[in-house]
């Protein structure tokens, strides 16, 4: 069984098909069931997560309060997630947060024998397809729970407020003063360097 499977309704069919799979076999195999606590999520949620662990608590949590999420406490106002606002597979909703649940229907966070059941199966269903990728398998940053649709950066590109390449160029400087900044300095050199030959002729 899938507790919360109404955050499934709007995400894409292939991480809700995942997430279904993975909920059988985990039924089979361990007689447990799955929770899903996140599906979509909006700009400003990410926007709130994003400030987690970078600003100030004070500033997280109004940030929070806009999102409509309850604020957190100081010692945990630590780095959550790597995606600015708008750069989440959340954000298009291509993704969804799964936890294992014990009998009692509470999250399985610390028995490690039974996650590493749990792992297993999520690895050899996300195996079994080559559109998903697992947070595990994350470099920079393993987060187990989260399952993604593999090109979710390709429907940010043609569907968000905020684009990759949008963000990339107003970071970089404009172009015109930067050439005209080198030519300045090229001819400033070639002065110097001819008075330096002048001055010793
Ligand atoms: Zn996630």
């Amino acid at each position: 069984m899938i507790v919360n499977k109404h955050l499934l309704d709007k995400v894409r069919v292939e991480v809700q098909e995942v997430v279904k799979a993975i909920a059988d076999r985990t039924e089979k195999e361990l007689g447990l069931n799955i929770k899903v606590t996140e599906g979509c999520r909006t700009y400003e949620v990410q926007e709130a997560y994003y400030a987690q662990g970078r600003k100030p608590l004070e500033e997280v949590n109004k940030l929070r309060k806009k999102a409509g999420l309850p604020p957190i406490e100081a010692k945990k106002n630590l780095i959550i997630t790597y995606a600015p606002a708008g750069h989440s597979a959340h954000n298009v909703c291509a993704a969804a947060d799964i936890y294992l649940l014990d009998k009692n229907n509470k999250l399985v966070l610390e028995d490690y024998t039974l996650l590493k059941k749990f792992y297993a199966i999520v690895r050899k269903e996300v195996d079994k397809r080559n559109d998903i990728t697992w947070g595990m398998d994350f470099t920079e940053f393993k987060d187990p729970p989260h399952l993604e649709y593999k090109h979710y950066r390709t429907l940010i590109n043609k569907n968000t407020t905020v684009s990759t390449n949008q963000i990339s160029s107003q970071n970089k400087p404009n172009n015109t003063p930067n050439s005209k900044n080198n030519i300045l300095l090229f001819l400033m050199a070639l002065g110097a360097i001819t008075f330096a030959v002048m001055y010793k002729m």
